[in-house]
This record gives C-alpha cells, sequence and structure tokens, in this order.
C-alpha cells in the first residue's frame, strides 16, 4: 500500500511537471518547424500530448483542492465523489449522510498531509474542510481580530490575522498549513520552551464544537473531552475514520501572545551542561541528532540586552533562510557522507532574531510539490513518539545519555532524530525519518533500555499498524494525562 501510493503520488507530479517543463520549447520547435516545413505530424503530436500534460500539471498543481486530493491519494476518485462544503449547515448535511453512507464512519480531510506522511490513501467517504474556512460570526474578539474559526481554517491564516495586529498564537506546531480541527485531532505540537504555556499540545485551545454524526447532537468541548473523543485509543488501532466532525475551534485569550523579538541560539550537543543550556531555552526547544555522531542544539530565547542586528546575527527570516536553515540541520541530519551542506556547518549562522511568529514556523519551509517527491521517492518513513517520562528521570543526564545512544543508533542504520521536550519536561517528542523500517525495534529496544518503557505514535504521521514493541503503546492522550502527575496510574 505504502509503495502504490508513493508511486502514484511521484507519477502524478512529475507528469504534470515534465508537461510544464517541456511545452515551451516543444512550442516553439513545432511553430517553427511548422512555419518554415509545413506541418510535421509527429511532432504535432508530440505537441498536443506535452499541452495535455501540462494543462494537467496546471490543474494539480493551481487549481483550489486539487493538491490535496493528491495528497490524501485519492485525485482522480475524489474528485468525482469528494464533498467541499463551504457553510456549517452544507458541512453537517453532508456529513450526517456520508456517516449513514459509509457504515456509521467517515473521513473528514484538511490539507492531507497525514495521508502523505502515512502513505496511505484516504478512505471514503470522505468529507473536506479545506473550503470551510474564515473566523466565525461571534463576538469572541481580542483587539478586533476574531478567537473563534471554522474547523478547516489554516494556522498560517489565523497567524496572519493577529500578526496584523502586533500578536501571535503561542508555541504552534511548524507545520502551518494544518487546519485547526486537524491540529485537534492529529494532536500536532509546537517545540515548547520553558515559558510554554500548558504541556498537552491542545493547550491553545479554549474549546471546540463537535458533531456526533451517530447522536447527531453538536456539543462544545474542552482539551480534555477532545482528547477523550480524537485521542483515547491506541493510534495502531484506529482509523482515520470517525462519528465526529469538528466544527468550530476557539483559542483561549491568554494563548495569543505578543508577537516578540526573539533571539536564536545554535549549540553542539557535547556534554550535559550543553544539555542543561539547552534545557533552559525560553520559546522553543529543538535538538537534531545525526547520522554523523553530533546534535545540534537549536534554542529561541529572550535577546540577552539590546538586540544588535549585525550582518552575522541578522533578521529571519530573508531570502532562502528558511530553507538553508531547513537543510543545513534537519535534512543534512539524514543526508549520508557529512550531508549536502555539511550538517551543521555554518553554526555560527544560527545566531540571529525574528518575530516569535517566524520563530515558531521557522523548522518547515514551504513544500513545494518537487520538495514533496523526494522522501517519495526515497522511501523516506517520518513517524514520532510521545513517552512520557517519569518525574525522577526529567533531567539533563537522561536526555544526554539518549542523545549519545541515538547518535550511535543514526551512523548504524542512517536517518535522523528530531528531540522536543514538553515545557516541564514531562513527555518526550522524538520524531524519527528513517529510509530503513526494519531497523525500528533496535530504537524502540534502545529506548527501553534507557527507562523510556512506554509511549504514543503521532496520529498525524507515518504509523506502525504492527504498534512499537517492546515498548507499550498507550494512547496520545494518556502520555498527555500523565502529565497531570498520575503518570503510574496509566
Ligand atoms: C512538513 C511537515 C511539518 C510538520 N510539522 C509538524 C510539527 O511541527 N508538529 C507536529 O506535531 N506535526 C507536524 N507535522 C504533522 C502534521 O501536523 C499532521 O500531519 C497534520 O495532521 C497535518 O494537518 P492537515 O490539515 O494536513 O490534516 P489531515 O491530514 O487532512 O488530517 C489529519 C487528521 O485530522 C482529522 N481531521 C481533519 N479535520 C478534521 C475535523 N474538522 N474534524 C475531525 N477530524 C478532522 C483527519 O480525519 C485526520 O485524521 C508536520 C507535517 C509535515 C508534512
Amino acid at each position: 500500500m505504502t509503495l502504490a501510493y508513493s508511486f502514484s503520488f511521484v507519477t502524478i507530479w512529475l507528469v504534470g511537471l515534465l508537461g510544464l517543463l517541456l511545452l515551451f520549447p516543444l512550442g516553439v520547435w513545432f511553430f517553427l518547424s511548422t512555419a518554415f516545413n509545413g506541418v510535421d505530424y509527429p511532432l504535432l503530436a508530440a505537441f498536443i500530448v506535452c499541452t495535455i500534460l501540462a494543462l494537467f500539471g496546471a490543474w494539480t498543481r493551481f487549481w483550489p483542492t486539487i493538491k490535496h486530493l493528491v495528497r490524501a491519494g485519492v485525485l482522480f476518485e475524489g474528485v468525482f465523489t469528494d464533498r467541499f462544503p463551504r457553510t456549517e449547515a452544507e458541512l453537517i448535511t453532508h456529513a450526517l449522510a456520508a456517516y449513514d453512507s459509509g457504515n456509521k464512519s467517515l473521513t473528514t480531510v484538511s490539507h492531507g498531509w497525514s495521508w502523505y506522511l502515512s502513505k496511505q490513501a484516504a478512505r471514503g467517504p470522505r468529507l473536506w474542510t479545506t473550503r470551510f474556512t474564515g473566523p466565525v460570526d461571534t463576538d469572541d474578539h481580542l483587539d478586533n481580530v476574531p478567537l473563534h474559526w471554522k474547523s478547516g481554517t489554516t494556522l498560517v491564516e489565523v497567524k496572519k490575522r493577529f500578526k496584523a495586529v502586533g500578536k501571535t498564537v503561542v508555541d504552534t506546531p511548524s507545520m502551518e498549513w494544518l487546519s485547526l480541527g486537524s491540529w485537534i485531532s492529529s494532536c500536532s505540537h509546537g517545540h515548547p520552551g520553558t515559558l510554554s504555556i500548558g504541556t498537552s499540545p491542545l493547550h491553545w485551545l479554549e474549546s471546540a464544537r463537535v458533531l456526533d454524526c451517530e447522536t447527531k447532537q453538536i456539543s462544545i468541548d474542552d482539551e480534555s473531552v477532545l482528547l477523550a473523543k480524537f485521542l483515547s485509543k491506541q493510534t495502531s488501532q484506529i482509523s482515520k475514520s470517525s462519528q465526529y466532525v469538528i466544527l468550530s475551534v476557539k483559542f483561549k485569550a491568554d494563548a495569543v501572545v505578543p508577537n516578540t523579538l526573539v533571539a536564536r541560539k545554535g549549540t553542539d550537543v557535547k556534554d550535559v551542561t550543553d544539555v542543561d543550556r539547552w534545557l533552559r531555552g525560553e520559546f522553543i526547544r529543538l535538538i537534531f541528532v545525526s547520522r554523523h555522531k553530533k546534535s545540534l542544539g537549536v534554542v529561541w530565547s529572550r535577546p540577552v540586552g539590546e538586540p544588535v542586528i549585525t550582518d552575522e546575527k541578522h533578521m529571519h527570516p530573508h531570502t532562502c533562510s528558511t530553507v538553508c536553515f531547513h537543510c543545513h540541520s534537519d535534512v543534512d541530519a539524514a543526508v549520508p557522507w557529512g550531508g549536502l551542506c555539511g550538517f551543521g556547518a555554518t553554526r555560527h549562522n544560527y545566531g540571529g532574531f525574528a518575530e516569535l511568529d517566524h520563530a515558531y514556523a521557522s523548522i518547515s519551509p514551504t513544500f513545494f510539490p518537487f520538495q514533496t517527491i523526494l522522501p517519495q521517492i526515497f522511501t523516506v518513513y517520518n513517524l514520532e513518539l510521545f513517552l512520557p517520562i517519569l518525574p525522577r528521570n526529567r533531567n539533563s543526564r537522561l536526555l544526554f545519555s539518549l542523545i549519545k545512544r541515538l547518535e550511535g543508533f543514526h551512523f548504524e542504520n542512517g536517518g535522523r532524530t528530531e528531540l522536543r521536550l514538553a515545557s516541564d519536561a514531562s513527555v518526550l517528542f522524538l520524531d524519527l525519518s528513517t529510509q530503513n523500517l526494519n531497523a525500528v525495534d533496535v530504537y524502540f529496544r534502545l529506548l527501553k533500555a534507557i527507562g523510556l518503557d512506554r509511549g504514543a505514535q503521532h496520529p498525524g504521521k507515518f504509523i506502525l499498524a504492527s504498534g512499537i514493541a517492546p515498548l507499550r503503546e498507550i494512547s496520545v492522550a494518556s502520555a498527555f494525562r500523565s502529565i497531570a502527575n498520575r503518570l503510574d496510574a496509566v
């Protein structure tokens, strides 16, 4: 299934791209040849085929919602059968009809990234929220910006509105092209620092209105009810089909914070004191553990003293800075022979400043179709574990020992780990990219050996249907309930 998904994903983009790239030179050749020598029929046939491919390329790339169908692996099927409601009334009507026709289940899809990462097509009947976007017409505002949004609205759209009044949403995932509904149901999270509020990835949420297609009732749910509805089963045991559809989402007013200037620092993680320093990162903390026996710690914190912007410590983003950072840190951590540009080679350039909203998004550049095909061509799997840490183990020694072992693992098996930590260090997020799925049980054994014996799989990434043995797989909700010092009871 994963192979079939990757094959069709890559074929669709490459065929379209080929058409777009060849159309101009072939067109010039065809018109010049016709003008001087008359019609050459094989050339005419090639020109017509190329025009059709180019139209296909333009359609899949630029037509609204088509690229989402490609990501969800349902282009040709979905374009004829699927519904893209624009209003809440339409959404409810289609959801209830789809739920009944789908034998009491339906799949809600927004931007399709979770299907892209899991390399699986979305099962029908499907209901799309990509056109169900924008603010809900209520009085919930902060500085004239709405706090209550339709569930298909993207994070990037909400951030844009707050940025205009000097605010941003605290501690968001770096994937900004995700909808608010999928942010909740996939429990996507940011890179918490010590100043991040709350510990669960849903800490920003006041409430969400949820349609239960079974009872046909709408409820207003808080964080704990949403965790129970969407995230209380082991990820390996659930399909993405559900009886619940999130209709609208309301932000907490205190999750919207001033969009201040923050400073970035990159360091080699060579000993426990480096981890201690990294742990003090205020807004963002992440570590890339590479296959080169090196790890790069990055933090974004309040600037020390008056910020002085120089050539070396400049403002981000600027031309290509996000893509360059992503390549140097994330991609190069996994590419053999020291990486394309040398893993962390320009570490001194990691210093610099940005507004907080950019800092939160700085890890993932926009994913263009030509970038998205590479992980499919090179069969890269991206999965993530949420691992609760017992209170006695929440320290830099455990993290340093883990990092050293992960360096050894990646040296032997390739790939890389992106490590993040909940603000109170109670949950560890290990994001693993690997081409070698056969090695993941070595990875899990390594975690168990240092006392991390249970974990949940990120529902918005590649999912191991066989589970994560010898670790005990728990639900995402349990991983975060444990933060309330109830870990031992989970
Ligand atoms: C480049 C990249 C960077 C990423 N960065 C991060 C990161 O920093 N942190 C992180 O945690 N994750 C990250 N992810 C994972 C990403 O956040 C998830 O895959 C997320 O689900 C994508 O959102 P989407 O809108 O494409 O959701 P989709 O894939 O369309 O849907 C995801 C899930 O949500 C459900 N859903 C969607 N809308 C609704 C609704 N209205 N009601 C009920 N259920 C709904 C779907 O059924 C599905 O189960 C990243 C992924 C990529 C590709």
